[in-house]
């Protein structure tokens, strides 16, 4: 290929933040897909200390960051990154991704967010920098549509790209959406089954399951094994 047509492909990294309360095979598929398909280096999945946007957990950040670090202990490609349960006060992600960048200037940086994630961005702290920072992958969701308040979907309008790879020749400032494999699974979903008694098998692994009920999280007794 003559060198004017070249494209400078860098290998990404990407950011998946959430409050994984807990983390559940939704979010891993999502992240094994998104990691696959991009290309990206180095997967960080970055547990919420304190959520701004949460009026509170239900397990403590230790629990949390522990249950993730069981999820991905086999999968060389998905990283636990604790910064923001290590950081006093909110957890912001523009602050997080700042943090992140200083680590990797040039590099094309992936910030991942869900659909229902996405369609309330306009409500994180300085959102509008974040696209300063990173590229933004949002992911399909069941049961999520796009539905963007004004100023929020002009942004991301302007700076969208229909694939993908596109995101990889620049550091950050595009917007791509994503499908992936669509697993109705939700934490929320998962604790409501727990506080009930019920086995919320196959929808997180085993591991992180057997956390729960050692350590009697969100109401799981310890009987009732896997
Ligand atoms: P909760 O039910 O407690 O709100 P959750 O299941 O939505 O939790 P979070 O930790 O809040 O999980 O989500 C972190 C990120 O993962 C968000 O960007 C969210 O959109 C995304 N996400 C969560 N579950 C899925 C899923 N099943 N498919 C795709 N993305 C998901």
């Amino acid at each position: 290929m003559p060198p004017s047509r070249k494209r400078i492909r860098n290998r990404a990294v990407a950011i998946f933040g959430g409050t994984f309360d807990p983390v559940h095979y939704g979010h891993l598929r999502a992240a094994a897909e998104i990691s696959e398909r991009l290309k990206v280096s180095d997967f960080r999945l970055v547990p919420a200390g304190r959520p701004p946007h949460r009026e509170g957990t239900w397990a403590e950040a230790f629990h949390r960051l522990a249950m993730l670090e069981l999820a991905v202990a086999s999968y060389p490609d998905l990283h636990v990154d604790a910064r923001e349960v290590l950081r006093t006060g909110p957890s912001f992600m523009v602050d997080t991704l700042a943090s992140v960048r200083t680590e990797v200037p040039d590099v094309p940086l992936l910030l991942c967010v869900g659909q229902d994630a996405a369609n309330h961005l306009d409500r994180w702290d300085r959102w509008q920098r974040l696209l300063d920072l990173a590229h933004l992958v949002v992911m399909t969701r069941p049961r999520s549509e796009p539905a963007y308040p004004d100023q929020l979907a002009e942004l991301l309008e302007q700076r969208r790209v229909g694939r993908a790879r596109d995101l990889m020749d620049s550091p950050c400032g595009l917007v791509c959406h994503v499908e992936v494999t669509q697993l109705a699974i939700s934490s929320t979903d998962i604790r409501n089954q727990l506080r009930h008694g019920w086995n919320p098998r196959f929808l997180l692994p085993a591991t992180v399951l057997s956390y729960i009920r050692k350590h009697e999280l969100y109401g799981a007794g310890p009987a009732g094994g896997g």
